[in-house]
This record gives structure tokens, sequence and C-alpha cells, in this order.
């Protein structure tokens, strides 16, 4: 499809865009593909004014040329029968047919195959904009109901004329939300099906008595939550201890598991920690309340989207602290080099940009450093940075938590291992579990006390900071 986009791309001199719905997106699998040739259309910009800097007269005129190509590019798609086509018979007209797109088409192809369904046709549409419209109106025609699964959102429902004959979300027989997985498709297929008077493909119930099974057995929950020996949990825990009623608004990332650590209170987009921190400030400040905010977001955040609200809020006076969690690499999405390496993402060398340049560059003028494994001293430094941020002379304080990814960088973010245990100090208050969460401190129902769990601690040792009572403490001997 990638390759087709670039063609239609080439033909029609429009930027194309591949959806990829939910289940592609969750899926992988090995791909082939040929050997990748030299570029065989080396750059070559021709200067042309009216259609890369227009004018509203020029706008006009591309306007006029974009809806004229959107009808030819429709057309094409009428016929394209790589991603669109429907199994009609000619002349034959049908009680019932379905209209898929995305991964729902393979599930109902397959699902008509396994109850052996010749009598529903299919129209499975992989490129439905512009709309296919007389592909549509033809499969529409020949059937007096169409059932519409596709993924995510209504597109192809919404884009279909005859809404008395479709059904689909906005009939209520497929769910609003939720990834629409086989077990689900088969029974929107049974109940429309029946709805439409045919009969079902089975009785499938969506398997209520094994949901129920599994149900019964009390298997524990598994929150997703940061790994061991990560350098967020810690920045987090400090951050708590030294500002426990701060508004915490933070970001996209891996540290958007910080939730877990009552540290995450608002996760909107790439850069909204800041512009929301900043939105806090301003909207209680006019009640004339300074309410503490500490805003988070990672070091490639910072830098993908981060920037622009930062110099918003420097100059703006908005006052809040914000913790940048610079653990060097961009974990979440596949564990490329954050910029501050100076390596690009095929491993060549590139430019390291600082964060702390760019921090000051923005205008902030009290940028602290700190290491989070250290808590006491990060504490320490937020709660100084607290007193900046509300002194009348002060501003926006920004403190950098640096400290390597555990799973990018093994060795530098634990250079030296620390093993730990639990004491018979431990009163099983549950603390380390409740506010620490590291997923290697669990609790022993039958000793009734918090234990480490040695295959998963990554004996990074911060838990000794942790426990009130110093009941975590070094062990010198193996477990
Ligand atoms: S190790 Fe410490 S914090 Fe954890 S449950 Fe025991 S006493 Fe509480
Ligand atoms: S040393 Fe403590 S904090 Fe570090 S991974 Fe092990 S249990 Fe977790």
């Amino acid at each position: 499809m990638i390759r087709f986009a670039f063609d239609l791309s080439e033909e029609f001199q429009v930027p194309v865009l591949v959806r990829p719905a939910i289940r592609v997106c969750h899926a992988r699998q090995n791909i082939r593909y040929k050997t990748l040739k030299n570029n065989p259309t080396p750059a070559n910009f021709k200067k042309e004014p009216s259609r890369w800097a227009s004018t509203p007269k020029f706008r006009f005129l591309q306007h006029k040329a974009l809806n004229e190509k959107h009808v030819k590019i429709s057309e094409k798609f009428n016929t394209l029968k790589a991603f669109n086509q429907h199994n009609l018979k000619k002349g034959k007209t049908y009680p019932f047919g379905v209209i898929t797109g995305g991964v729902p088409s393979s599930v109902v192809r397959d699902l008509f195959e396994e109850y052996d369904r010749k009598d529903i046709p299919l129209l499975k549409l992989g490129a439905p904009y512009p709309f296919p419209e007389k592909l549509a109106d033809a499969f529409l025609t020949a059937c007096d109901k169409v059932l519409v699964i596709e993924e995510t959102d209504t597109v192809i429902e919404y884009m279909l004329r005859d809404k008395v004959k479709t059904l689909g979300r906005l009939s209520g027989h497929v769910p609003m939300e939720g990834e629409l997985v086989p077990e689900k498709i088969e029974v929107i297929l049974n109940k429309a099906l029946a709805d439409c008077k045919q009969s079902p493909l089975s009785d499938f119930d969506g398997g209520k008595e094994a949901f129920g099974l599994v149900g019964g057995l009390g298997l524990p929950l598994r929150k997703p939550t940061l790994c061991p020996g990560c350098p967020h949990r810690a920045s987090f825990y400090s951050i708590r201890k030294a500002m426990p009623k701060a508004v915490f608004p933070s970001d996209i990332g891996c540290y958007t598991l910080g939730s877990n650590l009552g540290v995450v209170d608002t996760v909107l987009d790439m850069g909204a920690g800041i512009t929301m921190a900043s939105g806090f400030y301003n909207a209680y400040i006019q009640d004339g309340v300074q309410k503490p905010i500490v805003a988070t977001l990672g070091d490639s955040t910072f830098f993908h989207s981060g920037i622009t609200g930062l110099i918003n809020a420097v100059y703006n006076d908005s006052r809040f602290i914000l913790v940048i969690l610079d653990n060097g690499i961009t974990a979440m999405t596949g564990m490329q080099p954050a910029i501050t390496q100076g390596l690009r993402v095929d491993g060549r060398k590139g430019n390291a940009v600082s964060l702390e340049g760019v921090v000051e560059g923005c205008g902030v003028k009290y940028l602290k450093v700190v290491d989070p494994f250290d808590t006491k001293n990060m504490i320490k430094t937020i709660k100084k940075a607290a007193d900046y941020v509300n002194d009348p002379k002060g501003g926006i304080a920004v403190i950098i938590s640096r400290h390597p990814c555990v799973i990018g960088f093994k060795d530098a973010a634990i250079p030296e291992k620390i093993t730990v245990r639990v004491s018979g100090e431990c009163n099983d208050c549950g603390f380390c579990r409740d506010r620490f969460e590291c997923p290697a401190l669990f609790r022993n129902p039958e000793t009734e006390k918090t234990e480490i769990n040695t295959v998963l601690c990554a004996e990074c040792g911060v838990c000794l900071q942790v426990c009130p009572r110093k009941a975590i403490t070094k062990c010198d001997h193996p477990f």
C-alpha cells in the first residue's frame, strides 16, 4: 500500500496519507521487500511560486484543481481491485451484505469461509478516500441492508449515502469504542443478521462462559508499570515527597506511568505538560492563588514539542517547576537516541544538542541538574526551586533529572550493582510498595512481609532510601 501511495502521490501531485488503523498498529511480522534502488528521481525543485508560495488568487485555483483531482482519484479507486473490491454476482440482489475496511475485512472473510456463507457479499474498501462512490453505490443497490465493520471510528459509514440501508456504529450494531477482535466481530455479524431476519453464522455469544471462568480464578491484576531500576520512578518519588500538594501536569512517554505513583495528574498531547502547567498557573493566579505546580516531561518530548510551550510560559511569567526527565533515549517508541546523544536514528553521527543550552535559550534563569538516584538531593533541589518560583523576583524553575535509561544503557544506569533485602524490621506498612512501586518489591502473603523478587530486581539500590524504618538493607551475600 505504501508503494502504491508513493506512485499515487507522484501521479496526482498530492500528499497521500496511509492510515494504519488499530489492529495493524498492534501487529508485527516479517516483511519482504525488493532491493531498494538508488533514488531514480533526484531532487530537482522547480520554482513555481503560484504553487509553492501561493497568494489567495492562486490558492483559489489550486483548490479548484484539487477538487478535480479528488474526482479523478475517486474514479481510480472505483476500479482499484488490489484494495477495493466486492464479490457481487452480476444482476443478483441480496438481503444482506457487509462493507469492511482494515483488518476486519480479513476477519469477516475468514468467518464467512469458516461458516461457508457464500450467500453474503462483501465489499472491502482499503482505499476509502476520496470515496469510491460508484463501487459503493453498486454494492448498496444490490443489497437490502449493509453492515459496515471498520476500525476505530465511522469513516466509511458516514460516506455511504443511503443511511436507511446502513447498519453500523450509528445504528448501534457496532460498538463505538474498543478493538474489533474476531470474537466481537462474530457477535456483531450474528446480531445484524438476526435483525435482518437472516440466519446467523453461529450461536457464539462472545465467549461469556470462558470469560466467566477466567474471571472466577481471581487472577491478580497487573498494571503497566515503570521498569525495575527506572530513574523516572526515583524522580517521581522525590517530586511527591517534596511537593505532595502540587498539581502534576505531565506528558506522553513511558513516564506517563508516573500516574501509578500519584505524580501525573494530566496527560494530553506532547508538550502539554508545560502548556497545561502554564494554564493552571494563570487560572489560579486570577483569584490570587499561587498554586504549587510541578510539570514533568521527557527529554525527547521536550525537544519535540516542549520548547515553544516553555518560551510562551517564560514570556507570560508563568510560575511552576518543570522537571525534565532526561534518560538519554526515546524509550517508549523503540529506543531511538535522544538528540543530546549526537547519534542519528540510523547510527550515523549527528550533532548533539545541549539540553541545558536550549532551556537557557528559552529564557529560563533557574536551572539545576540532578541525579534522581540521589533522592535526598533531588528532594532538597525541588524545595529550593519552589522557593524561587514563589519569590516575586523569581520565575519558572527547571530541573533536569538526568540518569540513563536502565534498558537502553544498562551498564551506565547501574554501574555498581547493589544487592538488597528486606530485614526483619519490616512491619508490612506497604509504603515502599505503594509509594515507590518497584515491581521487584512484593508482599509475601505467607510471611506477611515485603520481599524482593530477585529475578526482577535490577539491583539499583534506590529502594534503600525509601523505607522509613530502614528495613531495606544492603546484602553482601547472594540471595
Ligand atoms: S520494607 Fe519498609 S516500607 Fe516496605 S513494607 Fe516494610 S517497613 Fe514498610
Ligand atoms: S534494588 Fe530496590 S528499587 Fe532497585 S530494582 Fe531492586 S527492588 Fe527495585
